[in-house]
């Protein structure tokens, strides 16, 4: 018994440093803008506009980073211009400054545009997933300039699973991360395009889970957001265009304030009512 306090008492003492340390360190965000340099990411090209997903990606993140800075949140870029950044730097860079949150962006495609025009958006967490369409997706994603190309998926299956306890203590972070930002991402998108009718209802496609590599070396809650098909019309209408983006950059911080919020008020002995709640979704 004396043994089993003495425990309890020691745990106690780390996790009053670990809070007083918290309680002097800003809440950090690292945003990542998807591909850039030689790696375009994916291209929608029909001859007469060439739109590249590492350019929208990179607007997308520095709109919702001055947005954050604007609310008073820490928001670090892993690239600010157009340039190659392996994958495992971009994690790297997140947790030697201690962030608190490691969010990717980037912008969908499909192969066969003209047959299965998918549209919508999505927000993943990291997971060696069995659906057919993730994994596409994550091959996708994965198959940059920067990757290992010898990772077998068994190197990988390996790395995941020396990963596992820290990919459990950060699950419940990445999923409520991944629940506000799609939901705050198809609210706001609808409320910025109420005048619009055609452009109004972006397609809620859920939160999901893939094996993306820019994920695997995240030391705290992350998410990977597909903010839309570069491949659909009205999506590209929405994700390629200056008024658009800033509804994006607007409904990311909004998310990523929520999350700071209820993560404050987590520790408290009892959240106040109206307070910031734990946002809960399915997740597929
Ligand atoms: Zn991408």
């Amino acid at each position: 018994m004396v043994l089993f306090d003495a425990v309890i008492a020691a745990g106690t003492i780390v996790l009053g440093t670990q809070s007083a340390l918290a309680a002097t360190k800003p809440f950090t965000i690292v945003i990542d803008p998807g591909h850039g340099g030689a790696d375009l990411g994916t291209v929608y090209n029909d001859g007469k506009t060439f739109t590249a997903e590492k350019n929208v990606t990179l607007v997308i993140a520095r709109e919702a980073a001055r947005q954050l800075r604007a609310r008073g949140i820490r928001a670090v870029l892993t690239r600010d211009s157009d340039r190659d950044v392996p994958l495992a730097s971009r994690t790297q860079l997140a947790n030697r400054i201690g962030a608190d949150l490691f969010l990717s962006i980037h912008m969908n495609s499909t192969a066969t545009p003209m047959v299965n025009d998918a549209e919508g958006t999505e927000t993943f967490i990291l997971n060696n997933t069995t659906d057919a369409s993730s994994r596409r997706l994550a091959h996708l994603e994965n198959s940059v300039i920067g990757g290992n190309p010898n990772d077998s998926p068994e190197q990988l299956d390996v790395a995941l699973i020396l990963k596992d306890l820290r990919l459990d203590a950060n699950l419940a972070g990445s999923k409520q991360l991944a629940c506000l930002l799609q939901q705050k991402l198809v609210t706001g998108i609808s409320a910025s395009y109420r005048f619009s009718p055609a452009l109004t209802h972006i397609r809620n496609r859920g939160v999901r889970q893939a094996l993306f590599h820019v994920l695997l070396g995240a030391d705290m809650p992350s998410a990977l957001l597909e903010v839309g098909f570069l491949t659909n019309a009205r999506d590209r209408s929405i994700t390629a265009a200056p008024y658009g983006q800033r509804a994006i950059g607007r409904s990311i911080a909004s998310a990523i304030e929520q999350f700071k919020l209820g993560r404050k008020t987590q520790g408290a002995a009892a959240v106040p009512a109206g307070g910031a709640a734990a946002v809960s979704c399915r997740i597929h």
